[in-house]
């Protein structure tokens, strides 16, 4: 599973998530993920998208509703 580095688009802290292809719809690339940012001051959810090698290619800072394929998966920071 591996572990992921980036930026909580809310509050600009760094954060940490892990993602694995069984987390997004490998049909649909970039492929979204909501995620969860734990932290008591934030709390904010996102829409992170990944490329085929599961890097983070886009950010967005709201909760995007899917447009095709299946139900988005949520995930939270470590
Ligand atoms: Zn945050």
């Amino acid at each position: 599973m591996p572990l992921r580095y980036n930026y909580c688009p809310h509050c600009n802290k760094r954060i940490t998530f892990r993602i694995e292809f069984d987390d997004v719809d490998t049909s649909l690339y970039p492929a979204p993920f909501y995620l969860v940012h734990k932290d008591v001051s934030c709390g904010k959810i996102s829409t992170f998208y990944v490329d085929s090698q599961l890097h983070i290619a886009v950010i967005e800072p709201e909760k995007k509703e899917p447009k095709m394929g299946r139900a988005i998966k949520t995930v939270e920071t470590t």
